[in-house]
Order: C-alpha cells, then sequence, then structure tokens
C-alpha cells in the first residue's frame, strides 16, 4: 500500500473506517504537494480490500494484487492528458488509458489540462453497466477543478443518484473552484500539510546529500513537491528564480528579459509557484505567520500595500487557472513581473 504520510494520519483514522458510514463524495483539498494523490489511493485501495484489517488494506486478497497490479475493474481514475503524462504516480497513469487514448495524447504537442465530458459519460456507462468484483467501485477524480463545464454538469448526476458501493474522491488543491453545485453533494475533507518539522523529518533522508540550505530556503511548496522538484532539478531552478526575481525587486534587471527566461518553464508549475509565494507573503504580512522558505531573510513585509499584495495574488490566480488553456506565458509574465516591482516599491 501507498504510505500515509504521518501528517494525515489522523485523516486516515476519520476516512478509512467503515465504508457503510463514509459518505459517497469527499473533496480531498490541501494545497500542492502535502500528498492528496498517495492518500486518496490508499484509501481507494483501503475501500476494495475484500480483508483490510485495522482500518488497513491487507496487501494480499485479490483486491489489493488486481489494485496494485493496475488492474482492478473497479477502481476508475479519470484526469488530464497532462495529469496521466506528467503526474508522478506510475498507478495513476496505468489507470487512467482505460479513460484515454493514450496514443492521441503521445502525439500531442500540448497534452490538454482539463477533464472533458467524455471521460465522466464513460464512467457514468461503466458505473451502472459492467460487472464488478468488488462490493465498492470507486472513481477517484484529480484534479477534480479540471473537469469543464460539461463534465461537472454530468458527474452531477452521478453524485445525486450514486450506484450502490459507489465511491467518488475528487482531488484538488484549488476548491474553490468546484461548481457549487458539485461542493454542496460531497463533503469537504481538507488535508493538512505537516509542520516545518515533520516536512524536515520527511524530506531530510529523502534528499540524499543534498546541501542542507537547499531544503531550507526551497521555494513554498508540500514536501512531495519538493521532493519531485529536487528529484527533477526543478528545486535548483527555482532557487535561481528566486534570486532572479529579487534582483528584479532591487531594481537590478529588467522584468521584459526576466520573462523571456521564465517563459520557458512550464506555465503552469511556474505560476502555482509563484502563486504560494505571494499567498505565503499575505499569510505573513496579515498574521505573522513567516514562512519557513523565508528563513532568515530581512524582508520588512509590514512596509509592502496589502491591497497591492491581494491584487497581485488575484492575478496570479486568473493566469494560474488561464494558462490550463492556450496562453501566451511571456506576455502574462511581463504583467506579472512589473506588478510585483511596483507591490515591492518600498515607501519612503
Ligand atoms: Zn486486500
Amino acid at each position: 500500500m501507498i504510505e500515509i504520510l504521518p501528517w494525515h494520519s489522523d485523516a486516515w483514522s476519520r476516512l478509512s473506517g467503515s465504508a457503510a458510514t463514509l459518505h459517497h463524495g469527499l473533496i480531498l483539498s490541501g494545497v500542492s504537494g502535502v500528498g492528496k494523490r498517495e492518500f486518496s489511493i490508499a484509501l481507494a485501495q483501503r475501500l476494495l480490500c475484500s480483508n483490510s484489517r485495522d482500518q488497513v488494506p491487507c496487501g494480499d486478497c485479490q483486491d489489493c494484487k488486481l489494485f496494485n497490479a493496475g488492474t482492478h475493474p473497479d477502481f476508475h481514475v479519470i484526469t488530464s492528458e497532462h495529469e496521466a503524462l506528467e503526474g508522478r504516480i506510475e498507478l495513476v497513469s496505468r489507470y487512467c488509458d482505460r479513460y484515454q487514448d493514450s496514443v492521441a495524447r503521445g502525439k500531442k504537442v500540448n497534452p490538454s489540462q482539463v477533464i472533458p465530458v467524455d471521460q465522466i459519460r464513460t464512467l457514468i456507462e461503466r458505473f451502472y453497466q459492467s460487472s464488478h468484483i468488488s462490493e465498492s467501485r470507486v472513481a477517484l477524480i484529480l484534479p477534480a477543478d479540471r473537469m469543464n463545464t460539461n463534465a461537472a454538469n454530468a458527474l452531477l448526476k452521478l453524485l445525486e443518484e450514486p450506484p450502490s458501493g459507489a465511491f467518488f474522491l475528487l482531488v484538488t488543491d484549488q476548491p474553490g473552484l468546484l461548481a457549487s453545485t458539485i461542493r454542496s453533494r460531497c463533503v469537504m475533507e481538507p488535508l493538512s500539510s505537516p509542520t516545518p518539522e515533520q516536512a524536515k523529518d520527511w524530506l531530510h533522508p529523502r534528499l540524499k546529500g543534498a546541501d542542507p540550505n537547499l531544503l531550507l530556503n526551497a521555494p513554498p511548496a508540500g514536501p512531495i513537491d519538493i521532493l519531485a522538484a529536487y528529484q527533477t532539478g526543478v528545486l535548483q531552478q527555482r532557487q535561481e528564480h528566486t534570486a532572479q526575481i529579487s534582483l528584479l525587486l532591487g531594481g537590478h534587471s529588467d522584468p521584459v528579459e526576466l520573462a523571456a527566461l521564465l517563459a520557458k518553464q512550464d506555465a503552469v508549475l511556474l505560476l502555482t509557484w509563484m502563486h504560494r509565494i505571494v499567498s505565503d507573503l499575505l499569510k505573513w504580512q496579515g498574521a505573522g505567520q513567516k514562512p519557513a522558505w523565508a528563513g532568515d531573510s530581512s524582508l520588512d513585509i509590514g512596509r509592502y500595500s496589502p491591497a497591492k499584495l491581494f491584487r497581485l495574488y488575484d492575478k496570479l490566480g486568473k493566469y494560474r487557472r488561464m494558462a490550463r488553456d492556450q496562453m501566451n506565458l511571456q506576455l502574462a509574465l511581463e504583467e506579472i513581473l512589473i506588478s510585483f516591482q511596483q507591490t515591492f516599491r518600498t515607501y519612503g
């Protein structure tokens, strides 16, 4: 079974009890990189295992064997082409191929970030018609906020009249983007972030031989994202980006040139990263919670206009949503970086 992360043990005790008492629609939310996928997959296995003990799937029954092999007929993964290609969990990639044309997907230059309605229609057919081997059937939808309007409307019908034994696990780091009709038929289960200590304890043995400063100065992200970013070299890149943005704020570089440089990155990842930086700065300013990544920075957060920070936050949110479709990243970045400069221009 996939590991339950230490900071999710409470949520696990609460949700992994009897399937009979679990709500059929769960929205598993939490910031990017806290381990929502891992938690949801473990919960799906728990719901399908026919022999679980102490709320843990046994790993030995036919259900568990099929589940781990990526062939359980009652586990359904609905996701975007982008997630299928870029997602880091191999099991997800294996299951989602039942719902996607993997050949067509592989030929695309820009795999879609959207979950289209035809996947939900196929899910409805399979949920109502096909035979199954387990008492439960589980649909994992991730990221659930990527469903287009038609897909969300189609899913709504299933949520309103769920077939017996059906469970829907909707995973998202932006629950506010889900249609209110979907939210009203599900139960919100926020998955907590680790404390800085928990994150450090978990990451240290995994970042073998890494410079400890790399971790201390890690950009804002959950530990799963930090580990993935480290393994792919993105973490080191983000440190360079942080330095470049600092130079910009100090008036030592040009927003247009920096935008051209940053525009070579993955738009969604880059904008998510920037959005979280500003979100952390807002929390720092409003609630005095200095983000762990700020280290011993002498930034005087109280000097900046909260209204401008909020506008920058909203702007990043808007571009983050647009980045799922076609977008000119360089132009967007120019506007964002100029806003960064205006926001962080010190008074007097
Ligand atoms: Zn089992």
